[in-house]
């Protein structure tokens, strides 16, 4: 089973209907209504040593920062506003005490900067490394949430920053090229990624998008869910995938094709949207303000699936490649198919 499989089965089973559970399992967020204007926003998600952090090249203050940063994209994916977070923290019996420290400076630092509040949780030992959950309590009007479920045929896709640099990142530190000079933006963006939060909100707040989320499995499987969602397709063009020159440089030096990463490369934390084409000039105008590069990569269509359309090889025309669901899955197909 997949993890969408997976996901799909207990939504299936323990389905959630309740007149204030406004979006429940499926989008970045659950959305609940608060009061008559307002909606709670519910997100959580986990990061696990071995599986999303090595304690060899991520600090501790850096990892605390990562665990609010992450979470809150998903807040920012729905134009909202975080507010408070609970952490469970699973520690293993022998954890070190400076550790924990670091981790928790560099974790109140980003609440902070984000502006919520840690306001519970839970402590448990581990036996097998460390695990971070958090679970994050933020707000919108609910008249402005934005949705992955919006988008529609004759809409342009937008993407936030450069993508596939955080996937390079990781690459870089499991190579060990870490301190790689002229890389080092790379492993910034793995190790201490940031939300679009700001972004987010003014984008919601001026009505400037149909549908949005964060980009955190890969553009090819994060895509493919707002068009799931959406009930349309989506032709991305290649050429336009913003890349950045480092992100060039590294692929150059390791032999490979930088295409790969941006695609299918996960935890860029960007956010994509989906947006009416008379918009281009306010969302232009929008990423100047902010100083947030906006590109436009994609358009919706009434066909099924991602399609890639790249340029042929040896001089032939255009290519279209389906690449749904392409990028990063917890339970990528097989693992365990004999299990369950
Ligand atoms: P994101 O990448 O935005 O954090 P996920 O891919 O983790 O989103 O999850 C997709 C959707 O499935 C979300 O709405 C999430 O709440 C839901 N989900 C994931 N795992 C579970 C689970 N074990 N039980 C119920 N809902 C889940
Ligand atoms: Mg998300």
């Amino acid at each position: 089973m997949k993890e969408r499989e997976i996901i799909d089965l207990l939504a299936s089973l323990a389905p959630g209907k309740h007149s204030d559970l406004l979006v429940g399992i499926g989008d970045d967020c659950a959305v609940i209504r608060k009061n008559a204007d307002q909606s709670w926003l519910v997100t959580m998600d986990t990061l696990i040593e071995g599986v999303h952090f090595d304690l060899t090249w991520h600090a501790a203050e850096l990892l605390g920062r990562k665990t609010v940063a992450v979470n809150v994209s998903d807040i920012a994916a729905m134009g909202g506003r975080p507010l408070f977070v609970f952490l469970s923290l699973g520690l293993p019996a022998e954890f070190d005490p400076q550790w924990l420290t670091e981790f928790s400076r560099g974790f109140a630092a980003a609440c902070s900067e984000f502006g919520c509040l840690l306001a519970g949780g839970d402590t448990v030992r581990s036996p097998n490394g460390i695990m971070l959950t958090l679970t994050v309590l933020g707000e919108a009007e609910s008249g402005r949430v934005l949705l992955r479920s919006g988008a529609r045929a004759g809409d342009v896709l937008w993407v936030s920053g450069k993508l596939g640099r955080a996937a390079a990142g990781l690459e870089l530190c499991r190579l060990g090229m870490i301190g790689e000079s002229g890389l080092q933006d790379l492993v910034q963006a793995h190790l201490d990624p940031r939300p679009r939060l700001e972004l987010g909100r003014r984008v919601a707040q001026e009505g400037l998008a149909h549908a949005m989320m964060d980009l955190s499995d890969g553009l090819a499987t994060d895509i493919a869910h707002m068009c799931l969602r959406s009930g349309v397709g989506i032709v991305l063009d290649a050429g336009k995938l913003p890349v950045s020159d480092t992100l060039r440089e590294a692929a150059r030096q390791l032999g490979l094709d930088p295409l790969h990463w941006m695609v299918a490369g996960g935890e860029d934390f960007e956010l994509a949207f989906a947006a009416a084409p008379d918009r281009k000039g306010e969302l232009l105008a929008l990423g100047r303000d902010l100083g947030v590069p906006l590109t436009a990569v994609g358009n919706f269509d009434t066909r099924k699936g991602v399609r890639l359309l790249r340029s042929g090889q040896d001089g032939t025309g255009p290519v279209q490649e389906d690449i749904s669901f392409a990028g990063f899955d917890h339970f990528p197909a097989g693992d365990n198919a004999k299990k369950i």
